[in-house]
């Protein structure tokens, strides 16, 4: 990433997809000093079915876990935008909502999955919130926040058009860029067990996350690795 970018916006669907996904390229980038900015698009109400299905008691506990994988990870700006987890749909109405994050936080850089992949390997179905939340933030990238014809009551808020240089879409298929987090895995590790409403005990974080971090590695001859495409715009 180039030395120049200070602020990265992360968005995504779920409290925990970040510190699933690309948690350790987070806490490297907090520990060269630079800005990052989670956007959270779902309470995170629907995470476990042993809550009330209304998500009573699990969307505070969910709020809890998120601000401190958020704290272990170096990042200090977390906005909420409160949709009810399990049924978004990619409306002009949630882009605009992303928009608006991106006006306000004027990232250098957007990270986000990859809207039209359905699953992966045999074993796991796509959630549709991230398809819908990815499909909406790339959008939002453009042309929403740099064209003022595009939702303009953004104008009257005081939110004028930003253009984001680049966006760096994890869960790729295939992927052309790389971030070295050999010296970050054990914090994305910490930063997942954070979510104890959805990982319990968490024996199985580690494993899961040294597998797909030492694949993503040998791609690039790293220990451990987090995989991209990355769009420059
Ligand atoms: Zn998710």
């Amino acid at each position: 990433m180039s030395e120049t970018f200070r602020t990265i916006l992360c968005i995504a669907a779920h409290p925990d997809d970040i510190e699933f996904t690309v948690a350790g390229s987070v806490a490297r980038w907090t520990k060269e000093g630079r800005r990052v900015v989670f956007c959270l698009v779902t309470t995170g109400g629907a995470g476990t079915n042993e809550y009330p299905p209304d998500g009573t008691g699990l969307v505070p506990r969910r709020e809890q876990e998120l601000h401190e994988a958020a704290r272990i990870l170096g990042v200090n700006d977390v906005a909420l935008l409160g949709y009810q987890d399990g049924v978004v749909e990619p409306t002009l109405g949630l882009r605009r909502d992303l928009t608006r994050v991106i006006r306000r936080e004027r990232p250098d850089v957007v990270v986000c999955s990859d809207p039209p992949v359905r699953y992966y390997g045999n074993e796991y179905l796509n959630h549709p919130d991230h398809r819908a939340v990815a499909s909406a933030a790339l959008d939002a990238v453009f042309p929403s926040s740099e064209t003022r014809g595009i939702s303009t009551e953004l104008l009257t808020e005081g939110l004028e058009p930003h253009k984001v240089k680049e966006v760096l879409i994890n869960g790729a298929v295939p992927p052309d860029a790389w971030v070295d987090i050999t010296d970050t895995f054990e914090a994305k590790c910490a930063a997942l067990r954070a979510h104890v409403s959805q990982v319990g005990k968490g024996e199985w974080v580690e494993p899961l996350l040294r597998e797909w971090a030492t694949r993503d590695g040998k791609a690039v001859g790293v220990t451990f690795a987090e995989s991209y495409r990355r769009m420059v715009l």
